[in-house]
């Protein structure tokens, strides 16, 4: 394979994987990562907590150092777009002008932000959190900020709220739906966090949207659909993602709610592979297709696409995982909860130490902890085991969570 090339389009969490992965099974070949955003692969996580409240270096967000990439022989195309995939004969085109030709292909892109379509969407105080760019356009006007509209309540609205009362920031909460973190977590949870965040100082408005914004002597009048009327120096959405699946389609490839592979991240397209956020996969633990938008799905799956080009069959078969930091609190959360028909709670809300069990037919399939590393590792592993739970036992904090391994 020492005169094969292998492309790899994003410069993510899934890239950086894959090019591990790729050198580690020896793959001598030529490797080119091309990336839109002018950086190596950096953690994502940081950016809408440590990174936005500031005193972080960029190359502290960086997986791997510049260095590893020139020790392992990875020509970088970074700052640049691939503008178009073609299948057969295979080759990328980027910036439109440029025809690069590959042996393998992996699509690491990721997801493409929501924005708001509105009346002032687009002026200067309204930021996203996806990139490095969007945290240093926020910091530039940060510490003259006092009153900031947060759009949004899943993860990305929640830490932002949480960081920006950290610096004592007035904060106001927009979300759409009927309670907070609604696409991740059960009804209790999105509770126990409601109340977290009004203790914390949020004020938080459900079941409404921003209208229209509009700007006047450099602060914004945000207009709700209730018809009331919010003022801010700053606005920070998070209203979720979609899965980048522009290149791919027009390729001719696949793709239903993102990228369609099989379990070696395999795209119906022969050599082309897909990894992470943009991917739509099978999965035999819940024995149904899974979109996921999670940093240890996009390593799991460049591993097991990187195994797959160097000739080993392994199957991607990982329980999903997620965190998120918020004021003191870690909330770890393995498995989908989707179908649960019992939840058992076990600790403290009070003490912001306590996990929330989901169970289908007495089998675990879920678990969120919050400041409870315990319950969460023992959860993965029952989940994994598709365990039947004594849940008398479970609810009950004095039984050791080894116990039911
Ligand atoms: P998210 O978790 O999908 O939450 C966005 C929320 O905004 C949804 O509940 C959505 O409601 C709501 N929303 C949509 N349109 C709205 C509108 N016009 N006005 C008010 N609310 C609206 O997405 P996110 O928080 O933006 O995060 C983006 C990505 O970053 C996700 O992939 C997320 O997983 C990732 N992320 C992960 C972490 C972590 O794992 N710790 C942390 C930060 C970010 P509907 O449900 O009704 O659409």
């Amino acid at each position: 394979m020492a005169d094969e090339i292998i492309i790899i389009i994003g410069a993510g969490h899934g890239a950086a994987q894959a090019v591990q992965s790729l050198r580690q099974k020896n793959f001598a070949g030529k490797i080119i990562l091309i990336g839109d955003e002018p950086y190596i692969p950096y953690h994502r996580p940081p950016l809408s907590k440590k990174f936005l409240e500031g005193g972080m270096t960029i190359e502290r967000l960086y997986i791997k150092p510049e260095k590893f990439y020139d020790n392992k022989n990875i020509e970088r195309r970074l700052g640049c777009c691939v503008t178009m995939i073609n299948a057969e004969p295979k080759y990328v085109v980027i910036e439109g002008k440029e025809k690069v030709p590959f042996d393998h292909l992996i699509i690491a892109v990721g997801s493409s932000l929501r924005k708001l379509d509105i009346l002032g969407s687009d002026l200067r105080q309204v930021h996203y959190v996806q990139k490095i760019s969007d945290i240093l356009a926020i910091q530039k006007d940060f510490d003259a900020v006092k009153k900031i509209v947060v759009i949004g309540g899943g993860y990305i609205g929640l830490e932002i709220a949480a960081i920006c009362r950290k610096m004592d920031k007035e904060v106001t909460l927009v979300h759409r739906g009927d309670r907070l973190l609604s696409r991740v977590v059960a009804p209790e949870m999105s509770e126990f966090y409601h109340k977290t965040h009004e203790e914390e100082g949020v004020k938080i408005i459900l079941k409404t949207q921003v209208s229209k914004i509009e700007e006047s002597q450099r602060t914004l009048k945000i207009t709700t659909s209730e018809g009331d009327e919010l003022s801010a120096d700053m606005i920070i959405v998070g209203i979720g993602v979609t899965p980048a699946t522009g290149l791919a389609l027009e390729a001719g490839i696949f793709c239903d709610n993102g990228i369609y592979v099989n379990e070696f991240c395999e795209t119906s397209a022969a050599n082309i592979y897909a990894i992470g956020d943009c991917t739509n996969h099978p999965s035999p633990l819940y024995n149904k297709r899974l979109r996921l938008e999670s940093v240890p799905n996009a390593q799991g799956q460049a591993k097991v696409a990187a195994a797959k080009i160097m000739g080993e069959n392994n199957i991607y078969d990982e329980i999903p995982w997620f965190w998120s930091d918020q004021y003191d609190m870690k909330l770890q959360i393995a498995g989908i909860s989707d179908g649960y028909d019992q939840i058992i709670m076990r600790g403290s809300q009070e003490n912001r130490s306590f996990a929330v069990f989901y169970l289908k037919d007495n089998v675990l399939i879920a678990v969120d902890a919050v400041n409870s590393a315990g319950e969460f590792m023992a959860g993965k592993k029952l989940i994994n085991a598709r365990a039947v739970l004594d849940v008398k036992k479970l609810a009950d904090k004095s039984t050791s969570m080894k116990e039911f391994l």
